[in-house]
């Protein structure tokens, strides 16, 4: 009998699935299948040009959410979008989910309707239908989705298509769903220490808290760009964070990336929450996780049509790999990128590249319920 004890956390979170990688390769592959492991969901081809999407993604009561600041309607519309989000980041657009749940025992009926109310609103959202799952008793709750999506083979967007002299570009704003994650800590922390006698005051942190609380996933930003006539080279959705996404392209393309900090989006506020606990906003912007926007390149000649598209800001360009992941501003010059963000178990760096001097970003160690959603 085998006696040794490796704990997972010793390889990390991106170590752990190249492990499990390594005990897979004696599986034949179909030949059918396009992508399986490493991209933000497997594609297999459905017919002739029609390739189908699957991915899954898992929500845990004390890992990922604190049930006593989520409604379960938004829960149930967040464990939707989380999926859609990574359908949509292979420009595919999603047609079926499962749902498997465990509920614990202190789970009520009406708890229940307001999940399924809430995934139910979400699937209308996306037009897309809910169509089985599985149902247990657990110790904390707990939700598994599975969402399978389609695209048009020529469609099609892989982490892996970005090229030198490519454009990096994001939708919407970033660090908005770290700031409200911070507020909500912070208003558990003070109910935790003044009691009944504490009123939370969420009233000026609405946007943020919506984006920790109820992201959107960017089904909208996929159609405008088809709508402009641009295809992404690469594409992923924002999870674990800006930083740690471009190292993901970097990777997976084979190329480095520089991003001019001062072009990426951030809400006011969103400043404001990092002003008030006096963070340092490139941090939320580059670190903060679960915003779930998309990070995608485009071609040089394709930067216009991005200009011209509301709501989608280029935020840098694909280099050459030996020049690694930097990040410029004005202040700093150019700096290494660490792909600091949330990562589940602790693991050793997962680049040769530094890491920034001083403030890396966000530690999420004091987090109990941060989590990439993934
Ligand atoms: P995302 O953040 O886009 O959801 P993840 O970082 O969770 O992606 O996963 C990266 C890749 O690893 C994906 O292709 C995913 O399907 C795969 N993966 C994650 N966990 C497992 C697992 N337990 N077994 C097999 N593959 C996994
Ligand atoms: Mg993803």
């Amino acid at each position: 009998m085998n006696q040794s004890f490796t704990p997972i956390s010793s390889l990390g979170e991106f170590g752990l699935i190249d492990r499990m990688q390594s005990r897979l390769v004696d599986i034949p592959r179909s030949e059918n299948l396009i992508v399986g492991i490493g991209d933000d969901a497997a594609v297999y081809r459905a017919g002739e040009t029609t390739l189908h999407v699957v991915t899954t993604d898992v929500l845990i009561e004390g890992v990922h959410f604190d049930r006593t600041f989520i409604p379960t309607s938004y829960l149930g519309w967040k464990a939707i979008a989380v999926n859609v989000s990574d359908v949509v980041a292979m420009n595919a657009k999603p047609l079926y989910a499962t749902v498997s749940a465990g509920f614990p025992r202190n789970f009520s009926v009406e708890m229940m309707d307001g999940l399924y109310d809430g995934m139910a609103e979400a699937c209308k959202a996306y037009g897309m239908e809910l169509v089985g799952g599985d149902t247990s008793t657990a110790h904390a709750l707990y939700l598994s989705i599975t969402v399978i999506g389609e695209v048009d083979e020529k469609d099609v967007v892989f982490r892996r298509g970005a090229n030198v002299g490519d454009y990096l570009c994001l939708s919407g704003d970033v660090g908005g769903a770290y700031a409200g994650l911070k507020v909500l800590l912070d208003q558990r922390e003070q109910l935790e220490n003044m009691g009944e006698s504490y009123e939370p005051d969420l009233e000026a942190f609405q946007y943020v808290i919506q984006r920790q609380l109820r992201p959107k996933a960017r089904l909208d930003v996929i159609e405008g760009l088809k709508k402009a006539g641009v295809r992404p080279t690469s594409m992923i959705d924002i999870s674990d964070g800006l930083a740690s996404e471009v190292h993901h392209i970097g990777m997976r393309s084979g190329v480095g990336a520089t991003v001019r900090v001062p072009a990426v989006p951030f809400d006011p506020e969103t400043r404001a929450v990092a002003d008030q606990f006096m963070d340092d906003i490139d941090a939320y912007a580059l670190f903060g996780g679960e915003d779930y926007e998309l990070l995608f390149t485009v071609v040089p000649e394709d930067v216009q049509k991005i200009d011209d598209m509301q709501g989608v800001s280029v935020i840098g360009t694909i280099e050459e790999a030996s020049k690694g992941v930097r990040a410029y501003s004005p202040d700093t010059g150019l700096m290494p990128l660490h792909p600091a963000g949330y990562q589940h178990f602790d693991g050793p760096p997962q680049t040769d590249y530094e890491e920034l001097d001083g403030d890396e970003g966000p530690s999420f160690d004091d987090t109990e319920f941060s989590g990439d959603g993934a």
